[in-house]
């Protein structure tokens, strides 16, 4: 029985005293019934199951997040949907650049139209905008529609606020600046039934200051290595294959946790999980890289021989400015490491261009580790200012013109390089995660090989979430066309 069946097993044998428990989560299950209830009631009326949109804006960490809303919009009855003119809508938002917020309030103008026409419809925000003071208090201004605000802390309580709005008690708006708990056993709707995101750990401790992160998802909280492995255990009794171990920077897990375990260890324990296939993670701080770490990649057969090292910046005096705690020095003898343990590993990367202060020099150090290192591939960013951020003050923020040359010579090198590195594997046969079919050619699949490059490949619907082997026949640049073997 999948968690989400067993999720909604307990709902049906659960008798709900007339006052909600006070203790988590029988709390949340309470209030997860009620919500069933309106949700039933609304539904006769309107001779219609009542359908629920939920958009996530972000990262894997919001991307895990509205699983779990979708979750419990399921198990209360809502039938979801793509469509943004649901009965519910609820926007799951991400803060990491100053657009992606001008992106929601564009959005919400829409929505709001469609609520003049519709007054029932729910309209609710959530995620790592609502924890930025300013933007709740300008969506709460200028959005009086907005039925449901909550931040990233209190997302276990979405049903109770939410049974709150239903009940004609709105608009709710609970944010809370720090979080009170780790709420487990909450359902969650995986948007794949073969590989599924795993959070081990919240929030981040390293405020580097062109972050956002660490002020709105508060500091490092880990799970214990038991809830983890319970919770892989469940993924595999239910079909998944892969697993990606979530967190901000998943090399510090387990350091506050009572009794102490290091990300190796725990890595070493997931990969004794039967029927899971595939391990992975994100992210990692290249200053908290430990030799432990990699020897546990090399030895842990399921660990996939890929690692996201981001490095930002290829310039010490950027680093610095950065708060990174590393120097490229370390960061290029880290990758010797790691690259004399696995010759194969496929190392990717995020680079920054236009950081306040960044001269030619700081740019040219960075295409120089760029060059070293052969990154697979590399996600490039042009410095986003993020007010709230100590950089966002700094002097000498960089001419727009001179960011779009250095970011175009950046690219550039980036495709280049990887280019040449992720061909390396043509000819072989590889196993291959079959994902998708091929949304330009339905007779081919899309899947992944163990180093997170794409592959597609003759083949049907039904082997979707199947690992096949499959010969790389052709390197298309980041992608390969491939032949069943
Ligand atoms: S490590 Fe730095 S960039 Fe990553 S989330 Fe933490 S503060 Fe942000």
């Amino acid at each position: 029985m999948s968690i989400f069946e067993e999720y909604i097993r307990q709902m049906d044998t659960y008798v709900p005293g007339p006052e909600p428990p006070l203790r988590e989560p029988e709390r949340q299950l309470w209030f997860t019934c009620r919500v069933r209830s309106l949700v039933a009631q609304r539904a006769a009326a309107a001779g219609r199951p009542l359908t629920a949109c939920v958009r996530t804006f972000g990262c894997q960490m919001n991307e895990r997040d509205s699983e779990k809303i979708r979750g419990i919009l399921l198990a209360a009855g809502y039938v979801l949907t793509e469509e943004e003119e649901a009965d519910l809508c609820l926007y799951n938002t991400c803060t990491v650049r100053e657009n992606a917020n001008m992106k929601v309030y564009g959005r919400l103008g829409l929505l709001g139209n469609r609520k003049k026409k519709h007054p029932d419809r729910v309209i609710a925000l959530c995620g790592c905008m609502m924890q930025e003071p300013t933007a709740a208090a300008r969506v709460r201004e200028t959005c009086p529609f907005v039925d449901l605000i909550f931040g990233t802390h209190n997302l276990y309580r979405f049903a109770e606020l939410l049974a709150a709005v239903l009940s004609g008690n709105g608009p709710v708006c609970e944010i809370w600046d720090k979080p009170d708990a780790i709420v487990e056993e909450l359902p969650a709707q995986r948007t794949y039934a073969f590989k599924s995101g795993v959070n081990i750990m919240f929030g981040c401790n390293n405020f580097c200051t062109y972050c956002i992160v660490p002020y709105v998802r508060g500091r490092e909280r880990s799970r214990t290595p038991e809830d983890i492995l319970g919770e892989c255990r469940s993924l595999a009794a239910d079909g998944v294959k892969e697993i990606m171990l979530l967190g901000q920077n998943v090399n510090s897990y387990g350091k506050n946790l009572e009794t102490p375990v290091s990300f190796a260890d725990l890595l070493r324990q997931v990969n004794e999980v039967e029927g899971i296939e595939r391990i992975r993670f994100m992210t990692s701080h290249p200053k908290d890289l430990s030799d432990d770490l990699i020897e546990a990649m090399r030895t842990c057969g399921k660990v996939c021989p890929h690692l996201h090292l981001p490095l930002q910046s290829g310039s010490d005096a950027l680093l610095k400015k950065m708060n990174r705690h590393y120097t490229r020095d370390q960061y290029l003898r880290l990758t010797d490491r790691l690259r004399s343990a696995m010759p194969d590993l496929s190392l990717t990367t995020d680079l920054i261009v236009g950081f306040p202060g960044e001269t030619e020099q700081d740019l040219q150090d960075t295409l120089d580790v760029v060059r070293r290192v052969g990154y697979d591939t590399a996600f490039t960013f042009i410095y986003s200012k993020r007010s709230g951020t100590p950089a966002a003050s700094m002097p000498d923020q960089v001419p727009e013109d001179v960011v779009k040359d250095r970011f175009a010579r950046l690219l550039a090198l980036v495709q280049e390089t990887g280019r040449e590195r992720s061909s390396r594997f043509t000819g072989q046969v590889q196993p291959v995660l079959a994902e998708h079919v091929n949304e330009q050619d339905p007779s081919l699949l899309t899947g992944r090989l163990p180093s997170n490059l794409t592959v597609h490949f003759p083949g049907g619907a039904s082997e979707i979430g199947s690992i096949l082997n499959v010969r790389l026949t052709q390197c298309k640049g980041f992608y390969y066309l491939g032949e069943r073997a």
